[in-house]
């Protein structure tokens, strides 16, 4: 379908689409198999300015946004899901900067992240706040001129590989969500260690770890926004990142749908081609049409971000929720289509599957989204608003 991309941005998705299929397939599974960082694969992304695409051209950026951010996370998950994430997850971290940044927080962290130089995460989850974000128990003391943090977060994507790290922690425990605060913490700082790398069940190659921090001290001037309001800026980002997560969806969809198209031309029984099948043709064509509708929902939430809209929870959660539901329905008929061997390692359609589940989990769980999105519809006041 023809989505009135701009010519930079079919150039974009083009040589995204080309460094996935000349660079990211051939070691795809051996990082799944060996739970690699694909170190390799995010400098040749960093020297084909994908790190710069989501940032503004004033910082070393191309002056691209959400939608350029789709672009590149889609076809990098046609091919693998867990790269995209690693990549993705970065410009999560400088949209924060880019929100509710000072110009000498953007000026000093944002061209390293457009060059690809360094890598940023983002970190709210901890062991009991997950769906319930507001639990947090991290704290940042004002103490010897700057911010003292301890506690320790969770399942952080890129954690102990990013070099800049948005943490989020209270200022003031009382206050419970409205006592959280939004920090820049650096890899090196004292005080600021990694614990264990999680054991995955999908998207093996990007690394998801604890963040440990004790009487880990930061300048005033790390602190992003003013105090109190960092659950509130958490939520916003989100709203703002949801599509790129999306997209990761649809592009690992696409992959497996290709994948299925290609197994069923090519495998014979009853002396045909399984595609010959009705059962199997209507299968592709649900997958087909599940795909395409999640891609125009992602494009359009994407271009309704990028034209500045504010209140978009509700369209950034339909967009995830949509998406990562059919990425895990496509991704289990594929496997389905290749029958036996769809189960074996061999192939790669076990692998998406596997994959799949997670974008029904993170930044916000597919049952959470829905509360986002009914509650979107009752604050309306008519459906036509
Ligand atoms: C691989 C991976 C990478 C991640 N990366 C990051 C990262 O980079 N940064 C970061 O901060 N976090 C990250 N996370 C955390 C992720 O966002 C959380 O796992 C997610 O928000 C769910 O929280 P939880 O795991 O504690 O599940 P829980 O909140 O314990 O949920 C358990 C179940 O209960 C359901 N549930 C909970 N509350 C409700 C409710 N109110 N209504 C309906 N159902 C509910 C959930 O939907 C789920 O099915 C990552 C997680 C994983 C697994």
């Amino acid at each position: 379908m023809e989505y009135c991309l701009t010519e930079q941005q079919k150039m974009i998705k083009n040589l995204a689409r080309r460094i996935a299929e000349e660079k990211i397939l051939p070691v795809r599974a051996a990082l799944d198999e060996n739970e690699e960082f694909p170190w390799a694969i995010m400098r040749d992304l960093a020297e084909s300015d994908m790190f710069r695409v989501f940032i503004p051209e004033e910082y070393d950026g191309l002056g691209g946004g959400c939608l350029e951010l789709c672009l590149v996370v889609e076809e990098i998950s046609r091919v693998c899901a867990g790269v995209a994430v690693s990549y993705a997850v970065s410009a999560l971290g400088s949209f924060t900067l880019l929100e509710y940044g000072t110009e000498e927080q953007k000026q000093k962290y944002l061209p390293d992240i457009a060059s690809g130089k360094k890598l940023a995460a983002f970190a709210l989850t901890e062991a009991t706040a997950g769906s319930d974000a507001s639990a947090i128990k991290t704290t940042a003391s004002r103490e010897k001129g700057g911010y003292v943090i301890n506690g320790t977060k969770q399942f952080i994507t890129n954690g102990g590989d990013a070099e800049i790290y948005t943490v989020v922690a209270l200022t003031a425990k009382e206050k419970g969500a409205r006592g959280a605060s939004m920090f820049l913490v650096e890899k090196e700082t004292p005080g600021f260690s990694f614990g264990k790398k999680e054991r995955k069940m999908g998207i093996r190659s990007s690394s998801t770890r604890e963040l440990v921090f004790r009487d880990c001290l930061i300048p005033e001037e790390n602190r992003i926004g003013r105090e109190g309001t960092g659950f509130i800026m958490a939520m916003r980002l989100f709203d703002r990142s949801r599509p790129g997560i999306a997209a990761q969806a649809v592009g690992l969809a696409q992959g497996a749908l290709e994948a299925s198209v290609d197994y069923a031309r090519q495998r014979i029984q009853f002396g045909h081609p399984i595609i010959s099948l009705q059962a199997i043709q209507h299968m592709l064509a649900n997958m087909a049409t599940d795909v395409e509708a999640a891609r125009a929902l992602v494009y359009a939430t994407a271009k309704t971000i990028d034209s500045g809209a504010k209140n978009i929870s509700m369209e950034s959660s339909m967009a995830k929720v949509f998406a990562s539901d059919v990425a895990m329905r496509v991704t289990t008929d594929a496997v389905q289509i290749f029958g036996g061997a769809g189960y074996m390692r061999d192939y790669p359609v076990e692998k998406m599957m596997r994959d799949a589940k997670i974008i029904q989990i993170y930044e916000g769980t597919n049952q959470v989204l829905r509360d986002t999105i009914a509650s979107g519809l009752r604050k309306r006041r008519t459906t036509s608003e």
